[in-house]
């Protein structure tokens, strides 16, 4: 099947009771044996429910991985696949990665023997030297939020096979329809599904997928044990999402390109972080390893904070949003918001600014987004 096939069809067959063409919504936590020792193939939700498997077979196929689990949030997702580790483990982490996952590797897994060393994963070198004896993962995420640094997949698992490492990739920015990590050499790929997959912001969810089965049996064994597990109904939303993943993919991409442009010839904006931009640093490696940039950009204006903080209080179309990878244009303050909590002089060092402004492009008209950014700057 080609992608914009897989998306509608993967892992979806019609219902084998009344053929609808939807997989209906199992809500239930139990399920009736036939007789001591024989059950249909499932026994209690949390282990396995027929809405949840629909979706995860769908993100396998996407993925073109052997296996994927779903969790609740695409920080549970990270949360189990750190499960692989040990205590006295250590980590080499992307310096730039969502705050939320600095904050659980930070405040959290260190209290339970996890070490954790960041580098700039756009360069291989800072990579090679963050390795110690008892390194066992390299944790990647790529384009990277907020400010969307590339990573070259092939060169990383390069590395990671020589030091014999799980090699994690968080692709929640990329999507499928742009970067299948997999195909790079990493061993699992990381979802947020909240984001572009589910795509509308109705749901928080999360997913990994694989490509090794010892992987894929200790995450279903950490999934039935911790029970972190998606509901069914939020199980079919995701996967009506997925449905119009490759559409909305080009569409988000599109117009972010247009939008990253225009920002970019903008006399008051100081620069644009955009992987489409022949200005990325990285552009060359986005450009061979993706299909396309997507949907997220950052950028700072020369006015620094005031300005920034201007421009997302008067935008009246793009919401003020914490979230991001929905149809809805949503602009966010990294600082304040999403990366809160990452301590400031962290956030300085990897070069995230107080003044930096994130951009999820929505589908909307992209003319309309840049009057509303037109009319937002005209007062910074
Ligand atoms: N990974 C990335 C790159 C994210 O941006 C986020 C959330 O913003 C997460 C993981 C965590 O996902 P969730 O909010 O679904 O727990």
């Amino acid at each position: 099947m080609k992608f914009g096939t897989k998306v509608v069809h993967a892992g979806i067959r019609p219902d084998p009771t009344t053929g609808a063409i939807i997989p209906p919504i199992y809500a239930t936590s139990t399920y009736v044996l036939d007789e001591v020792g024989r059950d249909k193939g499932y026994d209690y939700t949390r282990s396995s429910n027929p809405t949840r498997q629909v979706l995860e077979e769908n993100l396998t196929a996407l993925e073109n991985g052997t296996g994927g689990v779903c969790f609740s949030s695409g920080m549970a997702a990270v949360d189990s696949m750190t499960k692989l580790l040990s205590a006295g483990d250590h980590v080499v982490s992307s310096d730039d990665v969502y705050g939320g996952v600095s904050r659980h590797f930070n405040k959290v897994l260190t209290r339970y023997g996890l070490s954790f060393s960041y580098a700039d994963t756009s360069d291989p070198d800072a990579v090679r030297q963050a390795i110690r004896p008892e390194t066992k993962m390299l944790w990647v995420e790529t384009p990277t939020n907020p400010l969307l640094k590339v990573t070259d997949l092939a060169l990383m698992a390069e590395i990671a096979k020589e030091n014999d490492l799980i090699f994690g990739v968080d692709s929640t920015f990329a999507t499928p329809v742009f970067l299948r990590p997999l195909e790079f050499g990493a061993d699992l790929v990381v979802h947020s599904t909240t984001k572009y997959l589910s795509g509308h912001n109705q749901l928080i969810g999360g997913a990994v997928v694989t490509n090794r089965q010892d992987i894929f049996d200790q995450l279903k064994f950490v999934q039935k044990t911790i029970g972190a597990v998606p509901s069914p109904f939020d199980c079919w939303l995701a996967l009506l999402g997925i449905k119009t993943l490759d559409l909305r993919m080009r569409a988000h991409s599109a117009g972010a390109q247009v939008v990253a442009e225009y920002l970019e010839a903008h006399p008051k904006v100081a620069r644009v972080a955009y992987p489409g931009l022949p200005s990325h640093p990285q552009h060359d490696i986005a450009k061979a390893q993706m299909s396309g940039f997507s949907g997220m950009l950052s950028f700072e204006l020369k006015g620094g904070i005031p300005a920034g903080t201007a421009v997302m209080n008067k935008v009246k179309l793009c919401a003020l949003a914490e979230s991001l990878g929905a149809v809805e244009s949503m602009i966010t303050h990294p600082a304040t918001m999403t990366h809160a909590e990452v301590p400031p002089e962290d956030r300085r060092a990897r070069g995230l600014s107080d003044g930096l402004v994130r951009l999820s492009v929505g589908i909307e008209d992209v003319e309309d987004i840049i009057a509303d950014l037109d009319q937002a700057l005209a007062t910074a």
